[in-house]
C-alpha cells in the first residue's frame, strides 16, 4: 500500500458506512445495484443503449437516460450525504460509477452538460448546487463543457413525497433557458446535443420539464443522466 502524506492528514473513509481505507469500501461496493440494461426514461422499461422507445417519443420529450444504480443502501446513503454538505470524494465515487456504465448507452457524438438548477433562493440556503457539482465533475473527465442554461424560476415544494402527477405539477413552469436574449454562441440552444445532469433521476418530472424548455428553445437532442434511479 502507497500511504502519502495526504492519506495520513485526511485518511479515506467509505463514503457509505464511514470505514477507513477507501472511498468505498467492499462490502458497501458489494450492495451496490448497477443498472445492467438500461431503461426509457419515459416508461422506465428496458430500452437499448438508454434511447427513448420509438413509442415514447415526443418533440419535446428527453431522447435517452443514462443511470449507473439503483437508488438504494450505499448509493442512497452517499447521495444523502451530499445533498446536505458537498463532500467532493462522494461527487468523485459517484461519478466514477457513471463513467464506467457510460459503454452500455447510445450518447450523441457531441454534446454539452447542463446541471438542473436549484431555485437561487434554496441554493444560497444550501450553499451549492449538487448537480451542478457533479455536472463540473463529468465535464472534467469527459472533456466536455459544462453550460447553466437553465434558471429555476419557481421554487416550488421538494418533490419528495409527492406521487408522480404531482411532481408534475410541481415543476410546470419552474424552469426558463438562461440566456433567452443572448446572442452569444456559447449560450446559444439552438442545434445543440445536452444532457441534463441531475442525481437522481425518480419520477423524471424535473428532467422531462427541463427537456421540453430546452427543445423549445432549439435543442437537437436532450438527454437525461444521473447517478441513481429512485
Ligand atoms: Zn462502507
Ligand atoms: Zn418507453
Amino acid at each position: 500500500m502507497n500511504l502519502s502524506i495526504l492519506d495520513l492528514l485526511f485518511p479515506k473513509r467509505c463514503v457509505s458506512c464511514g470505514r477507513l481505507g477507501s472511498y468505498i469500501c467492499t462490502k458497501c461496493f458489494s450492495q451496490i445495484e448497477f443498472i445492467e440494461k438500461p431503461v426509457c426514461p419515459v416508461c422506465q422499461r428496458q430500452a437499448i443503449g438508454g434511447k427513448t422507445h420509438p413509442g415514447c417519443q415526443g418533440r419535446y420529450r428527453l431522447d435517452g437516460l443514462v443511470i449507473a444504480c439503483k437508488y438504494r443502501g450505499p448509493v442512497k446513503k452517499a447521495i444523502q450525504k451530499m445533498k446536505y454538505k458537498w463532500i467532493f470524494d462522494v461527487g468523485e465515487v459517484l461519478i466514477n460509477f457513471l463513467t464506467d456504465s457510460l459503454w452500455k448507452f447510445d450518447l450523441p457524438a457531441s454534446y454539452i452538460l447542463v446541471p438542473i438548477p436549484l431555485h437561487p433562493r434554496r441554493k444560497k440556503w444550501r450553499g451549492f448546487n449538487q448537480s451542478e457539482l457533479l455536472a463540473k465533475i463529468l465535464g472534467g473527465s469527459f472533456g466536455v463543457d459544462v453550460c447553466n442554461l437553465l434558471v429555476r424560476t419557481l421554487e416550488g415544494s421538494t418533490q419528495v413525497g409527492l406521487d408522480r402527477e404531482s411532481r408534475k405539477e410541481n415543476v410546470k413552469g419552474a424552469f426558463a433557458p438562461r440566456f433567452a436574449q443572448s446572442k452569444s454562441s456559447s449560450f446559444n440552444i439552438e442545434g445543440k446535443n445536452i444532457i441534463l445532469v441531475d442525481d437522481v433521476y425518480t419520477s423524471g418530472a424535473t428532467m422531462a420539464e427541463c427537456a421540453k424548455v430546452l427543445k423549445k428553445a432549439g435543442a437537437k437532442e436532450v438527454w437525461a443522466m444521473a447517478v441513481a434511479l429512485g
